[in-house]
């Protein structure tokens, strides 16, 4: 039997256009508020941080929306991305469940990232803009802005988060590689930071926090704007390439998935595989049963609170009705710094609030030991966020054991952890703590939530 099976498209099967699931839902997601009127936003009011066409992008209705063909060239270099039926990890496993996994690692970055950022810069550049300013967490986004931006020619800034900027170093060597600048945050630069600091001098930073740095210096310029690399509306359309792909490949592999897993940080490599198979089933085609699978540390989705939020810690940003821990929650600083966001991607909180997916969450002990036994079995190490929806994945395969039922799994393997050595090394060596979040400051969190009048 061949063991390692492949499903590959060549170039001319990357998608010709994104799949933007707002075409499709029974209701429209709520939505963004400005905190100072408590009105909708209007385009107008997001002009200082994205250009027109994103901004057009995260209102649209169209279900397809082209892919430019300067963007679609780049994703050439590593797109169509390959599916794989993990075999060995089914034979490991005893399952009768077939198990396929998209893998977004052999971007130049290392994960999904690039799908959206070099979107991104390409629509910035388009627009004239110099510089981009964002934060990142883990590092990954940072990264796949900064290839982004060496591409199109725009500079890159980025706020890191400052438990990864000290966890981390070669994500940070690898923004600078790519030419952008690389700043711990909370940093004395802005004065988010500097408020911050004042408070706490060895305060270990959130992504909120970085979220406000960022806006703070891209609000300050015309020539500047802010990018994000996970959340809104624009930045999941982005992300649809991965679930459009694997739609193909599995009609190359006579297969269509039962279940669809996926790790959830803010959303988007979630949004990017699960989006355009919910699409097809909410046009009549057939039903999934979709898994989003989140840190026990930071669990927006399974213990948060559907409520209106700002995206960021100083309260800079529009208002979204989303899952939220509370913009002010700092999460403790486990190692898939990608999945310590306080919120949860609208578009995502909003289906699942519609009952269109489920979500569950896992300490970081179980999911390495998951992320091990598939690197030992198919022989990719997953990024420290991936190995949450491995996890995922290998529970949905042992319950078809238990059921003795044939599923097909899907799921996405967002990216690899050649950068995060250090987290299999904590956990080899028996330091990865199994951490909860503070039940007294996530209360605290909760009860800063803005109130907002319920529309009429
Ligand atoms: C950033 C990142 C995540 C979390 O972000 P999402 O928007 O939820 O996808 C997960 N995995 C990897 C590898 C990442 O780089």
């Amino acid at each position: 039997m061949n063991d390692t099976v492949k499903y590959l498209l060549d170039e001319t099967r990357i998608p010709k256009a994104w799949y933007n699931i707002q075409a499709d839902l029974p209701r429209p997601a709520p939505a963004v508020l400005h905190p100072g009127t408590m009105k909708p936003v209007g385009p107008d009011d997001l002009a200082p941080l994205f250009p027109m066409a994103l901004i057009q992008q995260e209102v649209s209705l169209e279900r397809e929306i082209e892919i430019p063909d300067p963007v679609r060239d780049v994703y050439k270099q590593w797109r169509v991305t390959p599916l794989y039926r993990a075999r060995r990890l089914e034979r490991v496993l005893q399952t009768p469940a077939r198990i396929y996994y998209k893998y977004e690692g052999v971007s130049p970055a290392g994960s999904h990232k690039p799908n959206t950022a070099v979107a991104q810069a390409f629509y910035n550049r388009e627009a004239g803009v110099r510089k981009l300013v964002t934060e990142t967490g883990a590092g990954q986004w940072g990264s796949s802005l900064a290839f982004a931006g060496s591409l199109f020619g725009i500079d890159v800034q980025v706020f890191m988060v400052r438990v990864s900027y000290d966890q981390k170093p070669y994500r940070r060597a690898l923004m600078e590689t790519y030419g952008a600048r690389c700043v711990a945050s909370p940093s004395s630069e802005t004065q988010s930071g500097r408020d911050i600091l004042a408070k706490r001098a060895d305060h270990p930073g959130s992504l909120g926090i970085a979220i406000s740095e960022a806006v703070e210096v891209a609000a300050q310029r015309d020539d500047t704007k802010y990018a994000l690399g996970s959340v809104l509306n624009h930045v999941l359309l982005h992300q649809t390439v991965i679930g459009i792909e694997a739609q193909a490949q599995l009609e190359l592999a006579n297969d269509y998935p039962d279940v669809i897993v996926g790790c959830t940080g803010g959303g988007s490599n979630f949004a990017g595989i699960v989006f355009p198979f919910l699409g097809a089933q909410l046009r009549g085609g057939r039903k999934i049963r979709v898994v989003a699978v989140e840190p026990a540390a930071c669990p927006s989705l399974t213990r948060g609170k559907y409520a209106y939020d700002f995206g960021d810690t100083a309260h800079l940003t529009p208002l979204t009705k989303m899952h939220t821990l509370g913009s002010t929650f700092t999460p403790p600083g486990f190692h898939a710094g990608g999945l310590r966001y306080h919120g949860m991607a609208p578009l995502v909180s909003h289906l699942q609030e519609l009952g269109l997916i489920t979500s569950t969450a896992y300490h970081q002990t179980a999911c390495f030991e998951a992320g091990v036994q598939f690197a030992r079995a198919e022989g990719i190490v997953p990024a420290p966020e991936a190995n949450h929806a491995v996890r995922g994945a290998i529970d949905e395969a042992i319950k078809c054991r238990e059921e003795g039922v044939s599923r097909a799994i899907l799921f996405n393997l967002c990216g690899h952890g050649h950068f995060d050595m250090q987290a299999y090394i904590d956990y080899f060596g028996g330091k990865l703590k199994d951490l909860d979040y503070d039940q007294a400051e996530l209360a605290m969190a909760l009860a800063g939530l803005p109130s907002v009048p319920e529309p009429a």
